[in-house]
């Protein structure tokens, strides 16, 4: 971990029902967390209202999604202004699986990148590689090709954490070992540092996601370069799955 507030988000995906979530947030809420971490969850839409009701404040909330500009007429879509209405501080954005499955491309990304931030709505901005893309020794321009998307839209990086999350490593058990995950990281760093600034190089945090949880969060948040976790299917249950956010 560097300099920045060790930051970890719990992305719940598109799981729960009333009464889990119930059940998580009282867990949540009864766990002890560590000062100096940015404890945040990421519910389905449907239930942003009742975890924002019934969660700490302690824990902030993001959304997984959201439109490109204001709300209007588009069928379907959440907005900004919405979540930030409901007590939304961040929004993911990016996520491989609205990468990949749903086929949002950089440039709609980059859209709602810049909106949100425009809105003073945070952005967990992810990034990362296929398997193929691995293997054919591309890592290094899918993530530098998805983080300029985002360089060239937003309109400031004071508000946004991005979460390397190879594609390969999420839902998958096949955690990226520290060595792998620091290599890119730094990389990431290293590409901010000539394509933006030094000074957002070594402000923003750079978190990692990709089958993270308690029992191999420790060995990763060693590295200098990894500032936090994207937590998938871990953060559906408290106690493995915040533990680097979590006194236990
Ligand atoms: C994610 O979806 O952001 C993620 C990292 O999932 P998992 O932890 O389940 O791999």
């Amino acid at each position: 971990a560097g300099s920045g507030k060790f930051f970890v988000g719990g992305n719940w995906k598109c799981n729960g029902t009333k009464d889990s979530i119930s059940k998580l947030v009282s867990d949540l809420n009864s766990a002890t967390l560590e000062s100096d971490v940015d404890v945040v969850v990421s519910p389905p839409f449907v239930y942003l209202d009742q975890v924002k009701n019934s969660l700490t404040e302690r824990i902030e909330i993001a959304a997984q999604n959201c439109w490109t500009g204001k709300g209007g007429a588009f069928t379907g879509e959440i907005s900004v202004e919405q979540l930030k209405d409901l007590g939304c501080k961040w929004v993911v954005l990016g996520h491989s699986e609205r990468r990949h499955i749903i086929g949002e491309n950089d440039e709609f990304i980059g859209k709602k990148a810049a909106y949100a931030l425009s809105q003073n709505l945070g952005v967990i901005a992810c990034i990362g590689e296929l398997l193929e893309e691995r293997e054919a020794g591309k890592t290094f321009d899918v993530c530098f090709r998805q983080m300029k998307a985002f360089a060239d839209a937003v309109p400031s990086w004071d508000n946004l954490v991005v979460a390397y999350e190879p594609v390969w490593a999420i839902g998958t058990g096949k955690v990226a070992t520290p060595e792998q995950a620091q290599e890119v990281h730094v990389a990431v760093r290293d590409w901010l540092s000539k394509n933006v600034s030094a000074e957002v190089a070594s402000k923003t945090r750079i978190i990692y996601g990709g089958s993270v949880n308690g029992g191999n969060c420790a060995e990763l948040a060693k590295k200098e370069d990894i500032d936090g976790f994207l937590v998938g299917g871990a953060s559906l249950k408290v106690l493995p799955c915040y533990s680097y956010g979590l006194c236990q």
